[in-house]
């Protein structure tokens, strides 16, 4: 029998936590070029790709009757995205979503804060996406992070990758308290401890595009694939959410990224389930 430690505030309860992996099939947000719509199908087929391990790095097989994949959620308007989450932590689930431009964490954590009042949020980007608002539309992906403080939704926000900050997201992230470790001072021990349970968000364009071509905004000098994983298997708080956010097949070069987010997937699943197996 499994059993799963979830914090909900302060208090310390033991759940049977499904984890649910789900796809937003949405890009009606990004700033540049469209695509990341046709994501999640492709992520999912090359994870289920019969081509590669299933285990992930930690040594845990990620077929695992704890994983469900409930699918992907076509949606009309934007916060249907916030109502579709809620529906499954309202029962207890750990949600692994497969985006979709990066504007859908937003709604994603709206939805966690009403469960996890306290979430503690590490995010990897070559961008803050802090912008009080981008293109007239205050939930443009390049502003999520902006709305996320705003809320008061972090208790910590930390962001690993950065590598585009101009005066005024400086400015935003000095008044929202946020932490940077900037791609150019990167070194995995140089990331804050995390001191709560943590909600990842990998925008794929933190990796560089060598990596990960499969983008739409590719800025040279990012984090390695081994970065990321690392900095995955470094979480030692429960991991209570992530997504893979900005792939753009169309950018991609022979699947590269695909690839690429799907191993990711992987070692976030295999971290997620030996979160379920300590005692
Ligand atoms: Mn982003
Ligand atoms: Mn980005």
């Amino acid at each position: 029998m499994l059993l799963v430690f979830v914090y909900c505030g302060q208090n310390l309860k033991k759940l049977y936590a499904m984890i649910s992996i789900l796809g937003f099939p949405y890009d009606e947000k990004s700033s540049f070029q469209r695509g990341p719509a046709l994501a999640p199908p492709i992520i999912r087929e090359f994870y289920k790709s019969s081509g590669h391990s299933t285990f992930g790095e930690n040594g845990i097989d990620t077929i695992s009757n704890m994983i469900e994949d409930v699918g992907d959620f076509v949606i009309s308007e934007y916060f249907d995205i916030e109502k579709r989450c809620t529906e499954l932590l309202v029962q207890n689930k750990r949600l692994l979503s497969l985006g979709g431009d990066h504007s859908i964490t937003y709604p994603i954590l709206k939805a966690y804060h009403k469960f996890h009042p306290r979430i503690h949020i590490l995010v990897v980007d070559a961008h803050t996406d802090l912008y009080d608002e981008y293109q007239g539309d205050k939930y443009n992906h390049a502003c999520p992070f902006a709305r996320i403080m705003e809320d008061g939704i972090a208790e910590q926000l930390v962001q690993v990758g950065i590598r585009t900050l101009n005066p005024h997201q400086r400015e935003q992230a000095d008044r929202f308290g946020v932490s940077i470790v900037e791609m150019k001072d990167y070194h995995l021990w140089e990331i804050p401890e995390l001191k709560g349970p943590v909600y990842l968000s990998i925008d794929l364009d933190g990796l560089d595009p060598a990596f990960a071509p499969g983008v739409s905004h590719q800025e040279p000098g990012g984090l390695t694939t081994r970065d990321v994983i690392d900095i995955i298997h470094s979480i030692k708080v429960p991991l209570i959410g992530a997504d893979i956010v900005e792939y753009t097949p169309q950018n991609d070069v022979q699947n590269t990224t695909a690839y690429v987010a799907a191993k990711l997937m992987k070692e976030i699943l295999s971290k997620m389930l030996s979160d379920s197996l300590k005692p």
